[in-house]
């Protein structure tokens, strides 16, 4: 495992709370989906953050929420330009079968920044078959939308009514059956996925293709 200190290149304003940092990538290793810990190198406070840039990418990079009042995402927002932070890592194992990267159909279920890996998993894996359903609050909050394929992407607004599909991940589901032998990744807050998963298992998906990662 990697412990090292990177140097920040470029800090994104994607809306008003939700930034991407990169870094320098040195010899940082990953799998897409990974995620390190990132750590105050003078207080060692530390967070876990998903990979959001791809395998082949020059930079690392992580797509981040500022949570009110998070110590450790505010901090992340003032970090100044040229200032190193610990990456530690890679972790986890929320990474893509064989079989998905040959070709096997898969659904990809973020919320918010619950999108990170999965924007790692398109970029790097181009001929990726999947569906991407993606739940936010708001239309801005559609975090790197032009980097899917406007035919494999469900944006899902539950606060303002749009062009998308307005209301809830877990009510698109509801309306929209999944074929039992899709495998299913699931990336974001806990009620989410607890709901989901149960949709999911309505539907007949096996408990081993529904993956999930936590973010809190
Ligand atoms: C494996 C893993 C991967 C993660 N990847 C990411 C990531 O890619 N991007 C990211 O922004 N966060 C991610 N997180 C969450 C992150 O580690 C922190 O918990 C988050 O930044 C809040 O830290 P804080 O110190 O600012 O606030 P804290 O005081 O630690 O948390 C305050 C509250 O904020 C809420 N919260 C935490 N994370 C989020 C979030 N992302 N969006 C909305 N509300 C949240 C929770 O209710 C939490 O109890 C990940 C967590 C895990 C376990």
């Amino acid at each position: 495992m990697n412990k090292s200190l990177h140097q920040l290149l470029e800090l994104e304003e994607l809306t008003p709370e939700t930034f991407v940092l990169h870094f320098e990538r040195n010899d940082f290793q990953f799998k897409p989906g990974q995620y390190a810990v990132l750590r105050n190198p003078e207080t060692a406070e530390g967070r876990e953050y998903s990979i959001y840039s791809s395998e082949q990418d020059e930079r690392l990079s992580f797509l981040i929420r500022k949570v009110e009042f998070g110590d450790f995402s505010r901090y992340l927002r003032h970090l100044t330009i040229g200032s190193e932070l610990q990456i530690e890592g890679p972790r986890g194992c929320f990474v893509l079968d064989e079989d998905i990267l040959s070709g096997h159909p898969t659904l990809l279920i973020a919320t918010g920044t619950g999108i990170s890996p999965f924007h790692s998993f398109v970029q790097s894996y181009p001929e990726l078959n999947y569906r991407l359903l993606h739940g936010v609050h708001f239309p801005d909050e559609a975090y790197g939308r032009d980097t899917y394929n406007s035919d494999r992407y469900q944006l899902c607004t539950s606060r303002q009514e749009g062009t998308d599909y307005f209301g809830r991940v877990t009510y698109y589901l509801k309306e929209n059956p999944v074929s039992e032998d899709t495998v299913c990744y699931l990336c974001g807050n806990s009620d989410m996925i607890e709901e989901v998963t149960d949709i999911l298992e309505g539907y007949g998906v096996s408990a081993e293709n529904i993956r999930s990662e936590v973010f809190f």
